[in-house]
């Protein structure tokens, strides 16, 4: 899939690469990663302490977690002689006095972590576990980037560079959990009107895919209990992630059934299973590998692979032998929606939609299963809906099942078209890491790009390297984090400084 999500040509980029950064942009990026590099990885070390993911119903502005985030922004800020503005759910951090602006776009949220799968606590910059990698939750998604612009800006600021656009670091505080306060402050505020997002990818995205989820309950139900059923299946952790974990517990599981199990656990090398009986209840707990959401390739779906085990036979149809029934229908273990009625589809640019059990959740009439979809231009949401609203009536007269609870949000696909500074982001990307011809990329994912003018992403991944954010397993590499530091240095020097 990840090939078919990069380095496609757009059709209205018929561009020349001969432009360079200019050789202040350069000399100023290289000051910047020579005096700073370990600055940067201070400030990170101090961001990462904080533990700022979304808690229910708790707002950001009252969680104390946040508070002493920002508080250590306005440190840091204040240290490096930057204006530092507190706006609740949005800082701005910002040099200069033009009137005209550049917006660097940024979250300080996290997604939840499960601290036993880590070397050391998620919450301290692990720097020695593995060489060259600075290990922690955020570092690359996405208060490594916080820190990086943070040095670019103080190493425009020590060199004097007149700006004829102030540049605004915007820290947005729920992006991994709520746009709704963003949406308000963009509505109530005057914004740059040139933007780049660094919550993404190199060399620069100007398509994100539409998040979605589709929920459904499979409801308790009696059931023959004097034979093998499923009694149990749960997995998943959050809606973004590819799910690492799952388990599922049979009854009446006989010797045949145990060792047919046992034996096709031995054909999926990408999974580990581990089986523990007691009486005749059998415990399968499943693992595979975590990963961004929108990027399912990156990871091993541990409940959609769970479920490819249990295949060999058909269950009883109480809630989790129910469940599996349809995993087994509807998904299998592919990417893409194909065994999904006639939801799949695909665009040349922005790539296929994926479709992802993600999340498993007991609730008091059964077990409610959430899928994530991130989903290309192609398709409106009103015909997506009701395809899979046909699919899944087509499944329950097949199977006899009556789904409850159905829900599905679909959101929509952004695609930039008018961002006037692209040729100048992929000069800079050309020019530190040696890529010759770069190309505007789409991505599965989905910033708070499509909420500022003119917004596009450039980095701070690069193409074609496994993304960490949202893994049990984040970390930026030291030289990435440096690299960065050059790109976005020399980008700000490009886009905001006056023409010496
Ligand atoms: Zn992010």
């Amino acid at each position: 899939m990840r090939r078919s999500l990069v380095a496609i040509p757009l059709l209205f980029t018929s561009v020349v690469f001969a432009q360079t950064p200019d050789i202040r942009a350069q000399q100023i990026a290289a000051y910047a990663v020579e005096t700073y590099e370990s600055a940067m990885v201070d400030s990170l070390r101090e961001l990462v302490k904080h533990n700022t993911v979304a808690v229910e119903g708790l707002s950001a502005l009252d969680n104390p977690a946040h508070q002493a985030f920002k508080a250590a922004l306005a440190r840091q800020a204040h240290r490096l002689g930057l204006d530092f503005q507190d706006h609740g759910y949005v800082v701005v951090i910002a040099l200069g006095e033009a009137e005209k602006r550049l917006g660097v776009i940024t979250h300080g949220d996290i997604q939840p972590v499960d601290p036993s799968k880590w070397a050391q606590s998620p919450f301290e910059l692990d720097e020695t576990s593995e060489p060259g990698r600075l290990i922690g939750r955020g570092t690359e998604d996405d208060k490594g980037p916080i820190s990086t612009a943070l040095y670019a800006m103080k190493a425009i600021k020590d060199k004097g560079i007149e700006l004829n656009r102030r540049i605004e670091l915007y820290v947005y505080m729920a992006e991994e959990s709520d746009w709704g306060p963003l949406q308000e402050f963009v509505k109530a505020n005057s914004l740059p009107d040139l933007n780049i997002t660094i919550d993404a990818e190199y060399p620069v995205v100007t398509a994100e895919k539409g998040y979605g989820t589709l929920s459904m309950t499979f409801a308790n139900q009696p059931i023959d209990t004097s034979q093998p059923y499923l009694s149990e299946f749960s997995g998943g952790f959050f809606g973004s992630q590819i799910p690492e974990d799952a388990s599922a517990v049979i009854q009446h599981a006989d010797n045949a059934l145990v060792a047919q199990l046992k034996s096709q656990a031995k054909q999926y090398n990408n999974m580990q299973f581990q089986f523990d009986q007691q009486g005749n209840a059998l415990q399968i707990q499943a693992k595979g590998k975590s990963a961004h959401s929108s990027k399912p390739d990156d990871g091993v779906n541990a409940i959609s692979y769970l479920a490819a085990l249990l295949n060999g036979q058909r269950w009883p149809n109480n809630a989790a032998g129910s469940l599996v029934n349809f995993i087994n229908d509807q998904l299998g273990t592919g990417l893409y929606g194909d065994k999904f009625g006639d939801i799949a589809y695909a665009d040349d640019f922005m790539g296929p939609m994926t479709v992802s059990p993600t999340v498993i959740k007991g609730v008091d009439d059964g077990v409610q299963l959430n899928i994530n979809i991130r989903r290309p231009r192609g398709k409106t949401a009103e015909q997506l809906d009701v395809e899979i609203n046909q699919a899944l009536d087509a499944w329950q007269i097949a199977s006899g099942v009556t789904l409850a609870a159905r829900h599905n949000y679909i959101g929509e696909p952004f695609v930039q078209t008018g961002a006037p500074h692209i040729d100048t982001l992929l000069a800079v990307f050309s020019h530190f890491t040696g890529i010759q011809n770069p190309e505007p990329i789409a991505i599965g994912g989905g910033t708070n790009s499509r909420l500022f003018p003119n917004a596009v992403s450039f980095g701070p991944s690069m193409p074609g390297v496994e993304y960490t954010g949202h893994s049990e397993h984040e970390f930026i590499s030291r030289a990435q984090f440096r690299l960065n530091l050059q790109m976005y240095t020399a980008v700000m020097v490009e886009l905001a400084g006056k023409t010496p």
